[in-house]
């Protein structure tokens, strides 16, 4: 989609490093790191949110990003969790879809929440 930033980072016309990419999504670092690891994954083909017909391969692929980026950062072992904003109330400010995956401290059992 034209105009739109994830669109354009996905298709490497950044030169933006990936920390994985398949023929379906592509992982990079947060531009503002909310963690000691924080990595987006990030579908090739637009979606607003995930409530946009996702189709459930590229789903699949999400999830296999999400893992092969733990391992790759070292924090499989000690956990992470993986976001989904969709919508306003949830604070999702780029319309692509995306998965942050935050990690490498503690986040406790409370929401992670963001002002
Ligand atoms: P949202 O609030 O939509 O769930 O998350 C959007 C995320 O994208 C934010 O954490 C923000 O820091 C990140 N972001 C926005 N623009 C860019 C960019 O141009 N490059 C990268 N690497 N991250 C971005
Ligand atoms: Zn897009």
């Amino acid at each position: 989609m034209e105009d739109c930033v994830f669109c354009t980072i996905a298709s490497g016309a950044f030169g933006t490093e990936f920390l994985y990419e398949d023929d379906r999504v592509v992982a990079f670092d947060d531009l503002h790191p909310q963690a000691p690891i924080h990595v987006l994954v990030v579908p090739k083909r637009h979606f607003d949110t995930i409530a946009d017909g996702v189709p459930a391969e590229v789903l699949a692929s999400m999830v296999a990003a999400a893992k092969a980026v733990a391992e790759k950062t070292g924090i499989a072992s000690t956990g992470f969790r993986c976001i989904m904003n969709t919508g306003s109330d949830a604070g999702q400010t780029v319309q692509h879809l995306h998965m942050h995956i935050l990690g490498g401290a503690s986040f406790g059992e409370g929401l992670l929440a963001r002002n």
